[in-house]
């Protein structure tokens, strides 16, 4: 029956879904504190904790909890944070055979502030995902050609996107682009792009409209839908998301939680989202799995850590 529906972007049909994530990994430095530090100045926090991290990852990790076979294709330097990093890829099942190993770079590393509001800060030093470059992509492009979805995002070089982009379009393979943390990206890598998740600061960058409210938020989706990608799934953090492709527009509610760190939420939304495609979910139908992949992680604290098993998107959690 889960092929009945009507779909959204038709993938090869699998049983379990079959993700490539494309982008970084780093360990993140997290201090918890009543407010984040304004220029020049100090707070003093409370706990502190290193946790796994790059939007890269926990969208790989993500998309493992939630029941898809994974391939994580990243650049990560020869280096203890490096290889504890790729020893929790494996321990979370995700195929590491194309991971890149950097002789030079450091792995990279986040410091990451979260506040009493749950909002983080972060200060990135990317080492070796600065250097992931497109040639390097070309031993996974049949491993790419096999995938329902390819997930990226813009904390790796953008030509090596763009190069991931096109090899997935090559073979009919829909891409997801998350584009944070850059926030911008070229109008040719929008062409390769199925599913486009900006959010608010994204959308308000790539649309020179400011996202504040429903209405404006709609507005930006339009504008950027007319830059060529197919569909625009505009995360909107508390206040939930929205869905646009062609006429179609789809409002998802926020789910009401009580959220402790917000750290990856938009990481969690994109692979839930693309699990719930790649399993013939309608476009409306998985951006309601996402919100809850989401709700659930930013109740928890930490990265990768955070990210929803499947066996809890069955249960009620409000
Ligand atoms: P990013 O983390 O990329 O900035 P958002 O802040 O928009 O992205 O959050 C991504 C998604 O996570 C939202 O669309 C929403 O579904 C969920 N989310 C974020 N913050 C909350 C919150 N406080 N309560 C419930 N869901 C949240």
């Amino acid at each position: 029956m889960l092929f009945m529906k009507s779909t959204f972007i038709q993938t090869k049909q699998t049983l379990r879904p079959r993700i490539t994530v494309a982008g970084s990994s780093a360990t993140n430095m997290v201090i918890r504190a009543h407010h984040h530090p304004v220029p020049g100045g100090m707070v003093m926090g409370d706990q502190f904790f290193t946790t796994p991290g790059g939007k890269g990852a926990n969208q790989a990790v993500t998309a493992a909890r939630l029941g898809a076979a994974v391939t994580f294709l990243s650049r990560i330097g020869n280096d203890l944070f490096g290889r504890q990093a790729i020893q929790q890829l494996m321990e979370e099942g995700i195929n590491t055979d194309f991971i890149l190993s950097d002789q030079r770079l450091a792995s990279g590393v986040a410091f990451v502030t979260v506040d009493a509001d749950a909002r983080s800060s972060m200060t990135i030093a990317p080492g070796a995902n600065s250097a992931f470059s497109p040639e390097e992509l070309l031993p996974a492009a049949a491993q790419i050609g096999q995938s329902d979805y390819l997930l990226l995002q813009m904390d790796i070089p953008e030509e090596t996107v763009l190069q991931a982009a096109k090899i997935a379009a090559g073979r009919h393979v829909p891409v997801m682009l998350d584009p944070a943390p850059a926030y911008a990206c070229s109008e040719e890598l929008l062409q390769y792009v199925t599913v486009f998740t900006p959010n608010r600061a994204a959308a308000s960058q790539l649309s020179g409209i400011a996202v504040t409210s429903m209405e404006s938020a709609v507005e930006a989706a339009e504008i950027i839908c007319r830059k060529g990608v197919k569909a625009v799934v505009m995360t909107l953090g508390e206040q939930g998301a929205l869905a646009l492709h062609g006429d179609q527009l789809h409002v998802i509610p926020p789910v009401p939680v009580e959220a402790v760190d917000t750290t990856a939420a938009g990481d969690v939304f994109n692979a839930a989202l693309a699990v719930a495609l790649a399993e013939q979910k309608n476009l409306r139908e998985a951006a309601v799995f996402a919100a809850k992949a989401a709700a659930i992680a930013v109740t928890r604290w930490g990265a990768q850590a955070a990210a929803p098993y499947r066996r809890e998107m069955e249960k009620k959690i409000f």
